[in-house]
C-alpha cells in the first residue's frame, strides 16, 4: 500500500466531527410533502373531509404536480381553504435557477423557511433524467475537497423537503420534454446520517399511489456511515449504494474524510461485503482525483487490490474544481491512466465528469456563492 501523498489542499479542512448536531424539530413546518397518503387521510379527518379526498389530493400532487391547493378544481373550496391554513403546501421556496450553456444540467437554488439555503440538480441525458437531491443544509462530515462541508452541518432536512425537490425536478423534466428517471443522494449532506428522514423520503416517493418512483432508480450515496449501511442493507427498498472511497489507505482516506478516523477502511469494507451478500447488489464506489493527492498508478493499483473480488464498479470523477479550495482536476491524460490502470486490476471502471463545472454544481457551490451575493443581484 500506498504512504498518504503531502498536499498542502489536505490540510485545508480537516472537521473530525462526524456526527450531526441534533436537529431541532421545534417550529418546523409540515407540509404536504412530509406525509404518506395515510397521514394526509388522518389530517383530513380531524378536517371532517372524506378519506377519498386524500387519494384527489395526492393525485394533483404527486400526478398533476400542482403546485398550490388553489388548483385542485374538484376538490371544495372549504377544504383547501383550510389546508392552506393548516399544512403548507411547500415550506421551500425556490431563489435561484442556473442552467448551463449546453441547457442540459439545472441548478436550483431553494431558501427554506428558517432562512437556510439548499441546492438541487436536474441532468438531462441523453438516455435519462437525473436528480441530485440534497439532505441536509452543510454536512458535518467535512471532507477535505468539499465546499458543503466548509460551513459544518447547520441543520438535517425534513422528508418532505426533500420529496418537495425531488416533485419540482419531475416539473421541471416535463416542462422541459422530458422524465424524470433517476434520482442520486448525492447533493448537500450525508443522506446516512439523516437516516430516518431520508428513509421516510424513500417511503413517500415510491408509493405507487403518488410519485411512483422505482427503488431501483434510486442511488444512495455515503461517505462510509457503516452501522448505516447494515441498517440499509436490511430495508425492504431495492435502492443501490455508492459508497465514497477516494483512497485505498487509511492514511490517506483520513485525511480526505475524516470519518475514516471513526470507520477505516477495513470496517467500511467489512460491511459492504455485508451489503453485498445480504442484498445481492453491486456497490459503486466513488472516486474523487484530485491530481498529486489520490491520482498515482501505485494509488490506482492499491485500490485495484482493495477491492479485488467484490461485486462493485468504480466511479472515477475527475475532481471539480472549488474556489474555495486548493485541490487540482488531473489533465484529460492522467484521468484516462488512472482509470486504465485501475481496469488493468480487474475492476469495472467508468470516469464520469460531473456536470455543470460553469454553474458551480459541484455540491455545495451554488450554496456558497449564492451567500456571497448581495441579494439584488439574485434573479430567478
Ligand atoms: S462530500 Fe458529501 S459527505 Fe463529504 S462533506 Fe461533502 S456532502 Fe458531506
Amino acid at each position: 500500500m500506498t504512504d498518504p501523498i503531502q498536499h498542502p489542499s489536505l490540510h485545508v479542512h480537516v472537521d473530525e466531527t462526524v456526527t450531526p448536531k441534533p436537529a431541532s424539530r421545534r417550529n418546523r413546518p409540515v407540509s404536504i410533502y412530509d406525509l404518506s397518503l395515510e397521514q394526509l387521510q388522518d389530517r383530513l379527518a380531524v378536517l371532517e373531509a372524506p378519506a377519498f379526498r386524500a387519494r384527489q389530493i395526492f393525485d394533483w400532487t404527486y400526478d398533476k404536480k400542482v403546485t398550490s391547493y388553489a388548483a385542485m378544481a374538484n376538490v371544495p373550496a372549504g377544504l383547501r381553504a383550510s389546508l392552506d391554513e393548516s399544512l403548507p403546501f411547500a415550506t421551500m421556496k425556490p431563489v435561484r435557477e442556473v442552467v448551463s450553456d449546453n441547457g442540459n444540467t439545472y441548478k436550483l437554488l431553494y431558501e427554506t423557511f428558517d432562512g437556510q439555503f439548499v441546492e438541487t440538480v436536474l441532468m438531462l441525458y441523453r438516455d435519462r433524467a437525473t436528480v441530485c437531491v440534497s439532505c441536509q443544509v452543510g454536512c458535518a462530515v467535512g471532507c477535505a475537497f468539499c465546499a458543503t462541508g466548509i460551513g459544518g452541518l447547520m441543520r438535517n432536512l425534513t422528508a418532505g423537503e426533500m420529496v418537495q425537490q425531488t416533485v419540482d425536478a419531475a416539473r421541471r423534466a416535463t416542462e422541459l420534454g422530458r422524465t424524470l428517471t433517476n434520482l442520486v443522494m448525492m447533493g448537500m449532506g450525508e443522506p446516512l446520517q439523516n437516516y430516518v428522514d431520508t428513509m421516510r423520503f424513500i417511503g413517500i416517493i415510491h408509493d405507487p399511489r403518488g410519485l411512483n418512483f422505482g427503488a431501483r432508480r434510486i442511488t444512495i450515496s455515503t461517505s462510509g456511515v457503516v452501522p448505516r449501511i447494515d441498517a440499509l442493507a436490511a430495508e425492504p427498498y431495492q435502492v443501490n449504494l455508492a459508497v465514497s472511497l477516494h483512497a485505498p489507505t487509511d492514511n490517506l482516506r483520513s485525511q480526505l474524510a475524516p470519518i475514516n478516523k471513526r470507520y477505516p477502511i477495513a470496517e467500511l469494507m467489512a460491511a459492504c461485503d455485508r451489503y453485498i451478500a445480504a442484498t445481492g447488489r453491486r456497490i459503486s464506489f466513488e472516486y474523487a482525483l484530485m491530481n498529486g493527492v489520490n491520482s498515482s498508478d501505485q494509488i490506482a493499483r492499491d485500490l485495484g487490490q482493495l477491492l479485488r473480488g467484490r461485486l462493485c464498479h468504480v466511479n472515477v470523477i475527475p475532481f471539480n474544481p472549488v474556489e474555495m479550495l486548493e485541490f487540482e482536476r488531473p489533465d484529460p491524460a492522467g484521468i484516462e491512466r488512472f482509470a486504465e490502470v485501475l481496469r488493468s486490476t480487474g475492476i469495472p471502471t467508468t470516469v464520469r465528469y460531473s456536470r455543470g463545472v460553469e454553474i458551480a454544481a459541484a455540491c455545495g457551490q451554488l450554496r456558497a456563492q449564492h451567500e456571497r451575493l448581495e441579494p439584488e443581484t439574485i434573479s430567478m
